[in-house]
């Protein structure tokens, strides 16, 4: 069973992990969008959330909730109530990884990368948010030129 976890708290503490949506990268983060949802039993533990552009039906977590299969593909909703988010991979973009990178988040505000092959996940998603990759920061993302050696 688990524990309840504050809500604000754990707004709070998602809050503070990314200010990007975590999901596109191209736009503020604005919601806590549950992984586990809160009719199943999902708590607003950190691990459990995903910090999202827009609400439950705008934005990534809008897109979340209207594709839940595609939304399971990249951890950003888990399928099977009894699985621990703290064990359940999820592709996140960071400052530092715009193009997005697999993590597992603990209930502390942190996420460490892991590697997909040993989860037996692809490298990337199949199905991305809308805005995700094709923008960084609401910029096109730039090819970077092939320079003859
Ligand atoms: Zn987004």
């Amino acid at each position: 069973m688990r524990r309840p976890f504050p809500r604000g708290l754990g707004q709070e503490t998602v809050r503070l992990r990314s200010a990007l949506c975590e999901a596109c990268g191209a736009a503020p983060g604005q919601s806590f969008s549950h992984r586990i949802a809160a009719s199943r039993g999902g708590t607003y533990a950190p691990s459990n959330g995903v910090r999202a552009c827009g609400s439950g039906t705008t934005g990534c977590h809008g897109w979340f909730e209207a594709h839940s299969t595609w939304a399971g593909d990249g951890g950003w909703h888990i399928r099977r109530d009894r699985r621990d988010p703290l064990e359940v991979p999820v592709f996140l973009v960071t400052v530092l990884q715009p193009l997005g990178a697999w993590h597992l988040l603990d209930d502390l505000g942190g996420r460490d990368e892991v590697y997909p092959d040993e989860f037996g996940l692809p490298e990337v998603p199949v199905h991305l948010p809308p805005g995700h990759v094709r923008t960084v920061l609401g910029r096109p993302l730039e090819t970077v030129p092939w320079v003859e050696p």
